[in-house]
């Protein structure tokens, strides 16, 4: 049995878990080494539980504890070659660490688990999100990325779940307190998906599997929790409770495939 759960999601720090059989993978690590083992305690699992990181990409948020926490606990680390490019020249790449390369074409097999990775836009060296599965149920993670691609769509179609970034409402984002080049930059082609976007994302999607919708990567200052519910809802034509949400301060708790 496939199952999940959000440490943490925002841009404050992402680690999302997936289990299956023992395997244990962290998708991102943008916590701190102690922060990351508290709330990995609050899931009932401690540090040497995990088999691997997945890294999305090099921004502090989600590749900031990645090494620090690999290095800790003896956990490999798979990345694409621009991503660890990049955190190699902001020195974060920690010498005697297993590192594994990976593309946006091949998956890759990781005890109980296949991850494969998929590429998209998104202002980094070389982003890519994932998708897990343990042969039988799909769980699809897709935060920080600035617009939908046909690729991602059919990558994404026929999933048992999703994890959906909902960054921002858009109307919120150009009232709010940012600066006017970082509002530009969210809400461009590379940056952030806002409500409307990832509703009219998940509503083109095959969801007849779908069991699980959680919004993730919830900006504090320019969306409300309530708003993504609801956007994520009419796509599915479901009600706003059904869907749940993966916060900055509590993550979410277990889901089961
Ligand atoms: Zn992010
Ligand atoms: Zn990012």
């Amino acid at each position: 049995m496939l199952r999940f759960a959000s440490l943490a999601s925002g841009s404050g720090g992402n680690c999302l878990v997936a289990d299956c059989d023992g395997t244990r993978i962290l998708v991102d690590c943008g916590l701190s080494l102690t922060e990351a083992e508290r709330r990995l305690a609050r899931l009932g699992l401690q540090g040497a539980d995990i088999s691997a990181i997945l890294v999305t990409h090099e921004h502090g948020d989600h590749g900031g504890g990645v090494f620090d926490f690999a290095a800790a606990h003896g956990v490999a680390v798979y990345l694409t070659y621009g991503t660890r490019a990049a955190l190699e020249a902001e020195g974060k790449v920690l010498e005697g660490v297993k590192v594994c390369l990976v593309n946006g074409k091949e998956p890759v097999a990781i005890g109980a688990l296949e991850a494969r990775p998929y590429t998209v836009p998104h202002d980094a060296r070389e982003p890519v999100q994932y998708i897990l599965s343990d042969g039988n149920a799909r769980l699809g993670v897709l935060t920080d990325i600035g617009c939908s691609t046909p690729h991602v769509e059919q990558m994404l179609s026929g999933l048992d779940a999703l994890v959906l970034e909902c960054n921002y409402d858009l109307d919120l984002l150009w009232a709010g307190p940012y600066p006017k080049w970082l509002k530009s930059r969210i809400a461009g082609p590379f940056g952030h998906l806002d409500n409307r976007q990832s509703e009219g994302l998940l509503g083109r999607l095959e969801r007849s599997k779908l069991k699980h919708v959680l919004g993730a990567h919830l900006s504090q200052h320019n969306n409300k929790p309530a708003l993504a519910r609801a956007a994520l809802a009419r796509a599915l034509g479901c009600s706003d409770d059904w869907i749940g949400i993966a916060s900055q301060d509590e993550g979410s708790d277990w889901r089961s495939l």
